[in-house]
């Protein structure tokens, strides 16, 4: 692991990678009562040269930053944290397990360690620190079974004016007990709704897509717009540059024909409206992605009492989930060169 701490006299102390163990922290430490606690999820991939490749890191790093200032932990050089976790990575590339899709696991995590009860904002003491684990591959077509979601119909996970766009401590515990609830009844994980409209907002932690088919046979790809409520996902982002640039002719995704035209929407997506489409036969696939997931296929989502089922592939994906996740996939594993989005360590 890495550690580097912040203290009022030094600023950024000297950053050190160590073997994994435990912190020793001040039981007044500000991170165990007010919640300062940011967090990053990454990963490192392993290169056709065996060269370790992280993707879009700077992305991450950029949002790691804005969690901390929003939740007043030690301002940091994004730059000088990337230095750091090449590094890290470069001296751990072992632990990238030599097997296809699997990866290793990076988090990130800022905690504010002001060892004091008093309620405060803890700029002025704080330790970020970098642990890694190697993971398989959470879904893989043919393999994995698509995913179902209860909706959450009398708690929400953000609101406006909220932290949902953060990737903060605090945003994650209220959702345990919910999660618990679907587990309980047979779901894998929450899908997340606010407002009278009953407005998506997140499947889990991972971003919501729909893919529904148009009149003029293109498809629109639709995802929540990030109005505040989001957590503004990296993936997600990927997601709808790639689409456009098969769109635009720039690229065309694997399996899919280069005249097929993905229109891609941010707005608001209500579930009564998904509901709808999927009555109607437009829905053609429901998709949630994610660091961890890359990209899976929803099966079914229990709302108001009933299970709305969606439509099945024989290898879980629809066409454009499939195409996504191969993509994204090559991209990462420094199969596919585009536009610099995989970095070698
Ligand atoms: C991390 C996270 C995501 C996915 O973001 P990526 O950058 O794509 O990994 C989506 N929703 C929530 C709530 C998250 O915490």
């Amino acid at each position: 692991m890495l550690t580097v701490e912040y203290d009022p006299l030094n600023g950024w102390n000297s950053p050190e990678i160590k073997p994994y163990g435990p912190l020793s922290l001040d039981p007044a430490s500000t991170c165990f009562h007010y919640c300062p606690c940011v967090f990053e999820g990454m990963k490192a991939y392993m290169g056709p040269n065996g060269e370790p490749r992280l993707f879009r890191p700077e992305l991450n790093l950029a949002r790691l930053l804005r969690s901390a200032k929003r939740a007043t932990l030690p301002d940091f050089d994004p730059d000088a944290v990337l230095a750091l976790l090449k590094r890290l990575i470069a001296v751990e590339a072992r632990w990238i397990p030599d097997k296809p899709c699997h990866s290793l696991y990076i988090r990130p995590t800022i905690i504010g360690t002001r060892p004091s009860i008093g309620v405060a904002p803890t700029d002025d003491y704080g330790m970020l620190y970098i642990i890694l684990n190697p993971s398989a591959p959470f879904f893989l077509p043919g393999v994995g079974k698509p995913l179902s979601f209860l909706a959450v119909e009398d708690r929400v996970r953000a609101w406006p004016g909220g932290t949902g766009a953060y990737k903060m401590g605090g945003n994650y515990a209220p959702a345990f007990e919910s999660q618990k609830e679907a587990n309980r009844r047979g779901y894998d994980q929450n899908l997340w709704l606010i407002g009278e409209n009953r407005q998506i907002c997140e499947a889990g932690l991972m971003n919501f897509l729909v893919v529904v088919k148009r009149e003029d046979g293109d498809v629109d790809v639709m995802t929540p717009e990030l109005d505040g409520t989001i957590l503004p996902g990296v993936t997600r982002q990927s997601i709808l540059e790639l689409a456009d640039a098969h769109t635009a002719g720039r690229t065309t995704l694997p399996g899919l024909s280069p005249t097929m035209k993905i229109h891609t929407h941010e707005r608001l997506l209500t579930m009564p409206e998904v509901r709808q489409w999927n009555a109607d036969g437009t829905l053609l696939e429901v998709l949630a992605c994610g660091t961890a997931s890359i990209v899976v296929p929803l099966a079914r989502v229990g709302f108001e009492g009933e299970d709305v089922v969606f439509k099945k592939y024989e290898d879980g994906y629809g066409p454009v989930g499939k195409a996504l996740w191969q993509r994204l996939v090559d991209i990462q594993e420094g199969r596919f060169e585009w536009e610099g989005w995989s970095v070698p360590c």
